[in-house]
C-alpha cells in the first residue's frame, strides 16, 4: 500500500478554525493547537487537562482538523509536484539535444522519469480511492431509501452468500492483518480509543455537533457480542461461543431452497443470512456516511438484516476516525481480527490513566492462594 508524504509543513490554525462547537476555553485552545503541531511533526504527546475540559472532544476537533488540512495538502502538494516534475523533464529533454554529454543528461532524466512514475501511480490510486467513496456515498443514499429490510427480501438477497467467496474466516486464522495485497493507497487514519464503549459513544454525541459530523468517515468497532445481529448466535451470550458458531456457520454452503423458517430463525447449520454481501456493504456505507455509535451501529444492522460486525470491519479500510475500546487495540489477536495496521496512523488514547490497569486485566491472570500452595507441596 502506498502513501504520500508531503514536504511542505501545515500551519497551525488559529482556535476558531478547529470546528469546537462552543466558545472554546482558553486550556482547550492550546490542547487542540498543541495537539496539532504534535500530529504534523509526527511525534508523542502526552495531554493532562482537568476533568470536565471536554478533552475527548477537544482531542477529536484537534485530530480531525489536521486530517482534513493534511488531506488537502496531500493532494494540492502531490499535484504541483507532478506539474514540476514534467516541466523540469522537458527541460532536461531540452538540454540533452544541445548537451555533448549525452550518458550524463540521461542519467539525470532517468531519475526524473521515475519520479514522475511514482507520482502519477500514487495520483492514481487516490483517484481511485476518491471514485470508491464516492460509490459509498451513493449506497448510503440508497440504503436511506430503502429503509429497514422485509423478512420475504432475505430470500433474494441470499443469493449474495457464495459460499466460495467467503475470505473473513481465512482473514482471521491468518497471522496478522493482511496487508492488501491489492494496490491501494493508504490514508493517515485516527485511531481513537477509550476505556468503555460508553465513552466512545459520547464522543459520537460530541462529534454530531461539530462540522466534522456531517464529513468525517467515522467507525466504531466493537465485537461479535455487541455487533451480532443473528439471533441464534446471540443467544450463545459467551463471545467465544459466538466467535466460533459464526466461523462455523461461514464455512458451511448456503441452502438452495432454505425454508422460510430457518431464514427467520436464522438456523446456526447453514450459511448466516445476515451476511450477504449486498446487506453488509450497504450497512457499511451508512456507517461511514453518519457517525453511529456501537449501540446505533447494531440497531441499524437488526433494522436491515444485515451484520453489523462486518460492516464495521469492511468500513475499517475507508474510515478516518476508528473508534474502538482498549482490548481492541491493545491486543494482538483482536487487532488481526478485525484487520486493522496501526502502521502510519495517529493513534489516541483517552483516559489513559486507564491503560495500565487494562493492560494488566487482558494480559495478566490471577492465582489464588489454594493454587500457590498447591504449586508449592507438587515443586
Ligand atoms: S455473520 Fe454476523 S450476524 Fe451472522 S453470526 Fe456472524 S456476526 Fe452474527
Amino acid at each position: 500500500m502506498a502513501q504520500y508524504t508531503p514536504n511542505q509543513r501545515l500551519a497551525t490554525p488559529a482556535a476558531q478554525e478547529f470546528g469546537f462547537p462552543y466558545s472554546p476555553y482558553e486550556i482547550q485552545e492550546q490542547l487542540m493547537q498543541e495537539l496539532f503541531e504534535v500530529l504534523e511533526r509526527g511525534q508523542v504527546g502526552i495531554f493532562e487537562s482537568p476533568t470536565g475540559t471536554g478533552k475527548s472532544l477537544t482531542l477529536t476537533c484537534g485530530a480531525l482538523t489536521w486530517l482534513a488540512r493534511h488531506e488537502e495538502l496531500v493532494r494540492t502538494e502531490m499535484l504541483a509536484r507532478i506539474r514540476g516534475v514534467e516541466q523540469e523533464l522537458t527541460e532536461l529533454e531540452e538540454e540533452s539535444e544541445k548537451s555533448s554529454d549525452w550518458l550524463e543528461s540521461q542519467g539525470k532524466s532517468r531519475a526524473q522519469r521515475a519520479e514522475l512514475l511514482r507520482l502519477q501511480h500514487l495520483r492514481a490510486l487516490l483517484d481511485k480511492q476518491e471514485q470508491q467513496l464516492e460509490q459509498i456515498r451513493k449506497g448510503a443514499k440508497k440504503h436511506k431509501r430503502q429503509g429497514k429490510v422485509h423478512p420475504g427480501k432475505l430470500e433474494e438477497l441470499e443469493k449474495d452468500l457464495d459460499p466460495e467467496s467467503d475470505s473473513d474466516s481465512e482473514h482471521e486464522t491468518a497471522d496478522g492483518p493482511q496487508e492488501a495485497a491489492e494496490d491501494r493507497y493508504r490514508p493517515v487514519q485516527i485511531f481513537f480509543c477509550s476505556r468503555t464503549h460508553s465513552q466512545l459513544a459520547q464522543i459520537v454525541t460530541e462529534l454530531r455537533k461539530t462540522p466534522h459530523g456531517q464529513s468525517v468517515r467515522c467507525i466504531s468497532l466493537g465485537s461479535r457480542q455487541q455487533l451480532c445481529g443473528n439471533p441464534a448466535v446471540r443467544k450463545l451470550k459467551h463471545v467465544g461461543l459466538m466467535n466460533e458458531r459464526c466461523l462455523d456457520m461461514a464455512t458451511k454452503k448456503a441452502r438452495p431452497n432454505p425454508s422460510k423458517k430457518s431464514r427467520l430463525t436464522a438456523e446456526t447449520n447453514s450459511r448466516c443470512p445476515f451476511k450477504a454481501a449486498s446487506l453488509v456493504e450497504s450497512l457499511r456505507d451508512l456507517a461511514l456516511t453518519e457517525p453511529l455509535d456501537i449501540e446505533e451501529l447494531a440497531n441499524e444492522g437488526t433494522a436491515c438484516g444485515g451484520c453489523s460486525y462486518y460492516a464495521s470491519r469492511s468500513a475499517v479500510e475507508h474510515a478516518q476516525l476508528i473508534l474502538l475500546p482498549y482490548q481492541l487495540k491493545l491486543q494482538k489477536s483482536a487487532r488481526n481480527q478485525l484487520g486493522i495496521s496501526l502502521k502510519g496512523s495517529i493513534v489516541i488514547v483517552d483516559e489513559a490513566r486507564n491503560l495500565l490497569d487494562s493492560v494488566a486485566q487482558l494480559h495478566g491472570s490471577k492465582i489464588n492462594r489454594q493454587q500457590l500452595e498447591r504449586a508449592k507441596v507438587q515443586i
